[in-house]
């Protein structure tokens, strides 16, 4: 008996609906998280950013490549109807000023505490550096954040942060040629400390959560002693209870510069979530192929649900 059109179109329906189900289950089963609905953390997105990021090439302060970079972050971060804010100021580094820009997602809380998740997007000014791990993985883990939580109304007030000019600034050759100092580097932390402390916001501030190089396959991000200790506790705590201790491991490590400091020192509590033992730090290896999916959903899943657990301590 021929199949009538109708009976056509509702095979083929039937197959779609079949072959939608069967695409909506993948993420999960890579990724061995409970699922990956709109409401929660997908690794294989924020990886997408990594690449996307990874393609634009080098991404120092005032370059055009930092230039496409905000593009693509600021047009992400709309297209999940982020309220985004441009800082844009002048570093004053060993290269001349260079003009930098911070680019700040505000998603209003009920009550009057600030939650900063951040990270930073620019790379190391050294040829042919590319930074997936180092101006990457953060960026793609904050992006794929804000796109869970600009959805949601928490109680707290999030705020999540792209720092530029991280990296120290100089003529660098190679990895070993780098100098970091303290004023040769954080300039976007720096800045938007000072002036949320000129505002008033700074004491507002509940916890600063940074997350920098956390994409490597076998992440281990070990409990850097100079961050807060209650709010590395905290976190420490959330990623225990969610079956991650092989990651979140409890070695110690001193991390001596990196953003977080910026606000640590000006008395906000703060933590760097970091794994430092890569052994392609700073050096043209620093490619896509460095990056698991897998921990960028680890950390960001953890990222997730320290937010109710913060909600709860300031409530
Ligand atoms: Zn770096």
């Amino acid at each position: 008996m021929p199949t009538t059109d109708d009976q056509k179109r509702e095979r083929l329906t039937r197959w779609s609906i079949v072959a939608l189900i069967w695409l909506l289950s993948l993420p999960s089963l890579a990724f061995g998280l409970p699922d990956n609905l709109p409401g929660n953390f997908d690794g294989a997105r924020a990886y997408e950013h990594v690449r996307h990021l990874v393609d634009l090439g080098s991404r120092p302060p005032a370059s055009d490549g930092i230039h496409r970079a905000q593009a693509y972050i600021i047009a992400q971060l709309q297209s999940y109807g982020c309220q985004v804010e441009e800082h844009d100021f002048h570093g004053s580094t060993p290269l001349g000023d260079l003009a930098m820009k911070n680019i700040v997602v505000k998603i209003p809380g009920t009550s009057q505490g600030i939650v900063l998740y951040a990270t930073h997007y620019d790379t190391v000014r050294i040829p042919n550096f590319v930074g997936a791990d180092d101006g990457g993985s953060g960026v793609g883990t904050m992006l794929e954040l804000a796109r869970l939580f600009c959805a949601r109304k928490n109680s707290l007030n999030v705020w999540i942060v792209f720092f530029d000019g991280e990296e120290a600034q100089g003529r660098w050759t190679d990895s070993a040629s780098v100098n970091w100092t303290d004023t040769n580097s954080t300039f976007g932390s720096r800045e938007m400390a000072a002036s949320m402390a000129l505002s008033g916001d700074l004491k507002r501030v509940k916890a600063m959560i940074l997350a920098d190089m956390i994409g490597p396959a076998n992440l281990k991000i070990k409990r850097d002693t100079n961050s807060t200790p209650w709010l590395t506790d905290l976190i420490w705590a959330t990623a225990a209870q969610l079956g991650y201790e092989n990651v979140f491991v409890s070695e110690k490590f001193p991390i001596t510069g990196d953003d977080h400091l910026s606000f640590i020192r000006r008395g906000v509590a703060g933590c760097d979530l970091i794994d430092f033992s890569i052994p392609y730090w700073h050096t043209p290896q620093d490619t896509l192929d460095k990056i698991d999916a897998q921990s960028l959903a680890v950390v960001g899943h953890v990222l997730a649900e320290t937010l109710p657990r913060l909600e709860k301590k300031f409530r």
